[in-house]
């Protein structure tokens, strides 16, 4: 093997204080699992290093609940340099370092050492012996080859061409009847699969802006649906309510502040609330309710938007709003219910600290108090919504692990899941509509870290928007009119936009034009989170509006991927999982490096809009009309190139009367 770690084995490390550690996972292996665990992490290790390494391992094993192989990470603060900086034979391997590292930034990661991006347990690879391999492969890619990622590991390179992708990433992919989380789990600690989620193990994360965008469509949204907000207002005046100041749940109070309301966000976990204090995305802090109440009064009455932080547990929160009659207009949750029972959810009642030593010591008992305190959640947002409180499911899977508390109740036909639950996603009412017309979250990344080449991308992406065709183009315009006096970037140089295929594709060209004619110092990175109209399949989320009944299918996603790879992207991805949990979502995503090229030219044209259109296609065959009236208008504007199947509609009427006669 030429490519392979380095000879002598890295000096144990210490752990910078104050970077927040992953919790113990809970060691669950058999005899024989533990050695083959072992016997797993060993491989990438030459031999004459395995007697130190076999019980320095099997510590981590025995505490984590998963093998790091901490003493492999490199030293210090990992963070997205400059491309240049990077070393490499190939731009778009140098391209695809400056992402992954970005990922692991302890300013962008949740839990950096065990290399967990964010929601919990959504991770770029599984060990530090994986990210070091990885790196080597890139660093001696050429053009002709291609590296192959099976769930964190790097399988090897294998020759391609010019035109294919330089990675091809699989994720938490598992055989049907072993996909669900406790066989997924087995093999999570063996050091088989890991657990990509969605832009954490696709390496297109670009920190909480990447949600912030989502965020605000979704809060504008539903105040318009729902508590009578005019299209070319804002939401000043109204209170939203929700949980978690995490990865991405921490965008919520910046999106509710740029759409002018008024938050209150809880969180049990002091040193996140810290965080996004300390970004200016939280505005004030208390851990006591009465002070909480007349903060948010005072900024209603004087009409600021105030952000405002709870410390403690979104349950004692919900409680004294219900039991002091507080008026709250919008409410949510994000808390990480995907993975409620793996530290995910704090039980009320509990302190954040005692929920780290159950989730090691007692994981029975922990689960017990995570469902009843899920169940009296629930309760409380029943009575709170009879008073008028418009709540919406924000893709966590709550409305999931309330039902699999055993609150059955939640669930709309009152035994399962496949009629969907009482309360909305928010992807029904609000975000799925906007879906179907192909908007979602398209992103890019300056590759020369310089902020004056965003400036100019934002620029530029603007001027190829026309704010006067929909309303959402222009929420979009105002978007990155404002975007970067909103300050959002944390991280790499990055921008997130929402925008339609033909909004894509032409930003897209417009940005490969600057690369070329050198208006832009580096490369460019484009990508999407896998959250996008065809990238992920999950009848709980982002397909929860597909009601034809293949919302259980997940062949859009995988043929996203497939057109993906197969029209040249520079990485694609496919993971099991995504936001809601193992068993539940398979999505995809990826990266398309402009160099400026002519031959990314073609890739943009046939890969930007087959990526969108895709999705775009297959909800309008499920009859989502705004899906079938933009399929409608594709055929007739590519006429000579494309075409996609428009359903014929069935009469409602003549349906129900047939099938009355039957039943
Ligand atoms: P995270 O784990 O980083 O953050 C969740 C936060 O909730 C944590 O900080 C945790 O301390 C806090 N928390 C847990 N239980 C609590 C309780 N009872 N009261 C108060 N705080 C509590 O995860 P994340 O990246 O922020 O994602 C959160 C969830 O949102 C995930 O399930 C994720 O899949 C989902 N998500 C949805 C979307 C979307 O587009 N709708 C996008 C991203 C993530």
């Amino acid at each position: 093997m030429k490519i392979c770690l380095d000879k002598e084995l890295p000096p144990e490390k210490e752990f910078e204080q104050g970077i927040r550690r992953a919790p113990d996972r809970g060691f669950r292996l058999n005899r024989k699992q533990t050695e083959t665990a072992l016997k797993n992490a060993l491989r990438y290790v030459a031999p004459r290093h395995h007697k130190t390494l076999i019980p320095e391992f099997l510590n981590e094993l025995k505490t984590r609940g998963r093998i790091y192989g901490y003493r492999f990470r490199p030293e210090g603060r990992i963070k997205a340099k400059p491309i240049n900086e990077y070393r490499g034979n190939c731009i778009q391997a140098k391209a695809i370092q400056v992402m992954i590292d970005n990922n692991l930034d302890f300013d962008v990661a949740l839990y950096p050492y065990e290399l967990v991006t964010y929601g919990e347990t959504g991770r770029v690879c599984q060990n530090w012996m994986q990210y070091c391999l990885i790196k080597k492969y890139l660093e001696a890619m050429t053009c002709d080859q291609t590296l192959v990622m099976q769930s964190g590991h790097p399988l090897g390179l294998f020759r391609s061409s010019p035109d294919n992708p330089r990675v091809i990433i699989t994720n938490g992919l598992m055989v049907g009847l072993y996909d669900n989380p406790d066989d997924w789990e087995i093999a999570a600690q063996m050091g088989v699969s890991s657990y990509g989620q969605m832009t954490a193990g696709g390496w297109m994360y670009i920190g909480p802006q990447g949600i912030v965008h989502g965020t605000y469509n979704t809060l504008l949204n539903a105040g318009r649906k729902m508590c009578g907000v005019n299209d070319d207002k804002d939401l000043s005046g109204l209170l939203f309510v929700s949980s978690g100041l995490g990865g991405m749940s921490g965008a919520q109070p910046k999106a509710a502040k740029i759409a002018g309301a008024v938050s209150i966000t809880a969180e049990v976990d002091f040193s996140r609330i810290e965080t996004r204090h300390s970004q200016g995305w939280i505005d004030m802090v208390s851990d006591d309710l009465e002070t909480i109440a007349s903060m948010a009064e005072q900024a209603i009455k004087t009409g600021s938007n105030t952000s405002i932080a709870y410390h403690g547990n979104i349950v004692d929160l919900l409680q004294f709003i219900n039991d002091k009659n507080i008026k709250v207009d919008l409410l949510s949750d994000q808390t990480s219910c995907h993975v409620a029972h793996d530290g995910g959810y704090c039980p009320a009642g509990i302190s954040f600290e005692e929920r780290t030593r159950l989730l090691a010591e007692d994981r029975e008992t922990f689960k017990k108090l995570v469902d009843k305190s899920l169940a009296r959640h629930f309760n409380l947002i029943r009575q709170i919504t009879a008073k008028g409180t418009y709540f919406f499911d924000y893709g966590n899977a709550f409305l999931k692990a309330v039902f699999d508390a055993g609150v059955t109740e939640v669930a709309k036909n009152g035994k399962d899941a496949k009629d969907g639950f009482i309360f909305p996603s928010y992807f029904e009412d609000i975000m799925g509509p906007i879906f179907d017309y192909g908007y979602g979250p398209f992103r890019w990344v300056c590759l020369s870290g310089k902020p004056e080449d965003l400036d100019r991308t934002d620029m530029a992406a603007m001027s190829c928007i026309n704010p006067e065709r929909r309303p959402e183009d222009r929420d979009n315009y105002e978007w990155i009119k404002n975007a970067k006096a909103n300050r959002l970037v944390v991280g790499s140089q990055a921008r997130i936009l929402y925008q339609d295929a033909s909004g894509r594709v032409a930003i897209a060209l417009k940005f490969n034009d600057m690369v070329r004619k050198g208006e832009v110092s580096a490369p460019i990175m484009l990508g999407r989170d896998h959250h996008d109209p065809g990238g992920t399949d999950s009848p709980f989320r982002e397909t929860a509006n597909i009601y034809d009944g293949s919302n259980v299918c997940a062949d859009m996603a995988t043929h996203c991927f497939a057109g993906n790879a197969a029209r040249g992207m520079t990485m694609v991805a496919l993971h099991n999982g995504g936001g809601t949990g193992i068993g539940k979502a398979i999505n995809g995503g990826f990266g398309l490096v402009l160099d400026g090229s002519e031959q990314v030219d073609n890739i943009i044209k046939s890969s930007m809009l087959w990526d969108v259109m895709g999705g775009v296609a297959r909800r309008n065959w499920a009859r989502n009309k705004n899906a079938m009236q933009v399929a409608a208008e594709y055929n007739i504007n590519n006429d000579n190139t494309d075409q996609i199947t428009i359903p014929y509609e069935a009469d409602d009427a003549e349906i129900k009367k047939a099938v009355d006669d039957l039943f």
